[in-house]
């Protein structure tokens, strides 16, 4: 660095983020939230304004709710009811449906349709909230280097073309699926199935609209493809693109033409219609020292599963819990190492899953087509001949070793304490949980071992039924059923909503406790 560089360089930095769509937005106002001091790059001049994400999940809701951006959120989403697959957008048969209207393991409707900008102006507004995040547009990070102590980024001004230098402690690169960090590291992204062109058409919706099969796939062999709205006022259609089509021959005429069979211009603006190729990658490092992939700069997969962006943030909430613990001297930087084997497994059983899911949805041969109805029709009439599809392997790498429970989701159920009603992160706190169904459980804790839990931020938490006297009431019997269920007598919940692990009786919750503490880097003192 030259001395001018010097002088201007900023130092008091704890991470920068570079890329500030929703994996860099998520992590800055978790990492602001829990107190640090982040500056955020972006080359573009304002948020991204590009819809492409349209769905999230349950955990995801949970995570929004976290950082404060669910109820804005919730405002223009749309709980998702049902998801019909059908051969022919108009009168063709049903292939599959599935029930959407259930309630996931989080505690919230499994299933959310949305606009992707409102999502960023959500979450923008908690970044802002928090004081301590420094958003940069129109900024773009062109160089970087690290160091023992700490990464230095050299970003510019994409107006004034003037360079500046900044120096944190950790680096987070959000910056998508081209990640310039990814490639400046040398860093391998390994390519996996290429799907097919898909026509996206986005739209605003000038009225009220109503179809009579909506929210679902069309496998059509003449023409696939799918629609559902995007939250309350926008609307999506997808079209496959076959390959003998070559994507330079669409044109807004094109577009209207495919539209046709559901609205015109009177019933919607077409605000986009970008053509995409389905692709899958993965980063075969997720850290190189003090730097750390999130997003799609670590990872890429078939948008059939609405799973790209969900991963992102969950990649944003394992990091940042980690990033939080080291720079407040709580944990060691050893917690760093579990990041890529808790992540990797997980993406890899999304990227899978999506491609399952994806796979039959886009079939333009006729005969296969054919082949595909047969086979679910006779799924319906017997459901167990449907293979079983991926199930995404939850994080076990910071975990209690050998713990059959580790890597199970975190459940969350409705409670009350006192006057307080509502979920449990909200009426119990977040972070850190160790739950339990026993008092004495908690009772056996020794002082040291509860200072420690204290001095990570975590919860105790002890669950009875309504009337029982517990401080927190299990108003729907949730935890009773999931501690059934595990026959466990208390489990410790991370902060991304996976469990630690689990104690099998009073005894062993001193072990639990103390393989925290190893995980964490001997920080609760047995
Ligand atoms: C058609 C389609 C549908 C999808 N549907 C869903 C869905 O329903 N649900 C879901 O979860 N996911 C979905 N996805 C995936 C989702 O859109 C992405 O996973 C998500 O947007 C990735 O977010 P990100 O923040 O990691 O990256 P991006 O949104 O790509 O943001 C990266 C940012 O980094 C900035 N940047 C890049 N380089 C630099 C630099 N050198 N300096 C400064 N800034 C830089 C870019 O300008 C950009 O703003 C879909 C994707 C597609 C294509």
């Amino acid at each position: 660095m030259s001395d001018n560089e010097a002088i201007h360089a900023r130092t008091d930095i704890d991470v920068i983020v570079v890329g500030y769509g929703p994996v860099g937005q998520m992590a800055s106002v978790l990492l602001g939230q829990a107190g640090h001091t982040v500056v955020a790059v972006e080359r573009h001049a304002q948020m991204y304004g590009l819809s492409r994400a349209g769905h999230i999940d349950d955990e995801i809701m949970r995570l929004l709710d976290r950082v404060g951006a669910g109820e804005e959120f919730r405002e223009d989403a749309v709980e998702w009811e049902l998801y019909d697959m059908r051969n022919k957008a108009f009168g063709g048969d049903l292939l599959m449906s599935f029930d959407w209207s259930v309630i996931g393991p989080h505690g919230y409707r499994s299933h959310w349709i949305f606009y992707q900008n409102n999502l960023e102006l959500a979450l923008n507004r908690q970044v802002e909230r928090t004081g301590r995040v420094e958003v940069n547009f129109s900024t773009e990070l062109v160089r970087f280097d690290q160091d023992a102590e700490s990464v230095t980024a050299y970003v510019r001004d994409r107006q004034s073309g003037e360079e500046r230098t900044l120096r944190a402690k950790y680096m987070l690169a959000a910056d998508g699926a081209n990640s310039f960090v990814r490639r400046s590291l040398g860093i391998e992204a390994k390519e996996g199935h290429v799907g097919p062109n898909q026509l996206v058409i986005d739209t605003l919706q000038k009225r009220d609209l109503e179809f009579e099969f909506d929210n679902g796939q069309f496998a059509d062999p003449e023409r696939p493809g799918c629609l559902f709205q995007l939250g309350k006022h926008h609307r999506r259609w997808e079209f496959t693109l076959s390959e003998d089509e070559d994507p330079g021959d669409y044109t807004i005429d094109t577009v209207w033409e495919l539209l046709k069979p559901w609205v015109g211009p009177e019933d919607v603006e077409v605000l986009r219609w970008p053509i995409y190729r389905f692709r899958e990658s993965m980063t075969q490092e997720w850290r190189r020292d003090r730097i750390f992939l999130i997003g799609d700069a670590a990872h890429t997969l078939w948008p059939f599963a609405g799973e790209g962006m969900c991963n992102g943030l969950r990649d944003a909430a394992a990091i940042t819990w980690r990033l939080d613990l080291v720079l407040r001297g709580i944990a060691s930087p050893q917690v760093f190492d579990s990041y890529q084997d808790d992540r990797q497994p997980n993406m890899q059983g999304w990227i899978d899953y999506s491609r399952e899911i994806g796979l039959p949805c886009i079939i333009m041969d006729k005969d296969a087509a054919a082949g595909r109805d047969q086979f679910l029709f006779a799924v319906q009439q017997d459901p167990s001949l449907m293979p079983r599809a991926t199930v995404p392997p939850g994080p076990t790498a910071f975990s209690r070793k050998d713990d059959p429970t580790a890597g199970l989701t975190a459940v969350q159920g409705q409670v009350r304490a006192g006057e307080k009603e509502g979920l449990l992160d909200d009426v119990a706190g977040r972070g850190f949980q160790l739950i339990t169904t026993s008092q004495g459980v908690v009772d056996a804790l020794t002082e040291q071992e509860r200072a420690g839990l204290e001095r990570i931020g975590a919860s105790i938490i002890v669950i009875g039924a309504p009337g029982s006297g517990a401080p927190i009431e299990d108003v729907n019997g949730t935890y009773r059923d999931w501690f059934e269920s595990l026959g466990r007598v208390a489990v410790i919940a991370r902060p991304d909503y996976y469990l630690f692990g689990s104690a099998t009786d009073r005894d062993d919750v001193h072990q639990l406790v103390a393989s925290l503490s190893d995980a964490l880097g001997a920080t609760i003192p047995a």
